[in-house]
């Protein structure tokens, strides 16, 4: 009965991972848990509940709805009563958020925000003297502190940078020397062979 298109968009609401940059209407909200209703599920009063919040509710409570008590009565999951929200469902996830990860500024709908939370990499960053061989990952907050604190280490790191640069250079040079060595003795034997 549940469409499974929502599947993702229900697990990013559950971790809290994204920051919703319009107001939510009280018609999405959920009239137990007050946050916007996860799994829409709705009453025939028209009231609406996460799935995981009418289910317990029901388990523990009586059957009048939470909402709107007395004036609707047996509710149930079972007899039909309370129904999947194909349309509240849909209209969330059309809701624009942004990711919650530090120094990330991606946004797009909610339903397709999953792909992006779980490769995110927005909290992270790599030591600036990463290409020199720092393997450290750490938040922007963290990597001043984190330079300024292994200065030695990083000093030592520029400077085997530089040494093998300088030796990377000096090969080349000599590489060249050879090869117009090389280049030359061909060219003259090329001459001698032509006589
Ligand atoms: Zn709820
Ligand atoms: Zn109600
Ligand atoms: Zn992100
Ligand atoms: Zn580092």
């Amino acid at each position: 009965m549940i469409s499974c298109k929502y599947e993702k968009m229900w697990s990013v609401m559950r971790s809290n991972r994204v920051v919703f940059l319009e107001t939510i209407g009280d018609e999405y909200k959920c009239w137990i848990c007050k946050n916007l209703s996860i799994e829409a599920h709705r009453a025939p009063c028209g009231c609406r509940f996460c799935l995981e919040c009418i289910k317990s509710y029901l388990k523990k409570e009586n059957t009048c709805c939470p909402g709107t008590r007395e004036s609707c009565k047996e509710l149930s999951i079972e007899k039909g009563n309370v129904l999947f929200d194909e349309e509240a469902n849909e209209n969330i996830s059309k809701f624009v958020v942004r990711c919650s990860a530090k120094h990330c500024e991606f946004q797009d709908f909610l339903i397709q925000m999953e792909d992006h939370t779980r490769d995110c990499r927005g909290t992270e960053r790599r030591c600036r003297y990463f290409n020199m061989g720092c393997n450290k990952v750490l938040d922007k907050d963290e990597e001043l502190d984190h330079v300024i604190g292994d200065n030695n280490f990083h000093t030592k790191l520029i400077k085997d940078f530089m040494e093998h640069m300088k030796k990377d250079m000096e090969l080349t040079k000599m590489e060249n020397r050879y090869l117009n060595f090389d280049l030359k003795s061909k060219h003259v034997r090329q001459i001698s062979d032509s006589f």
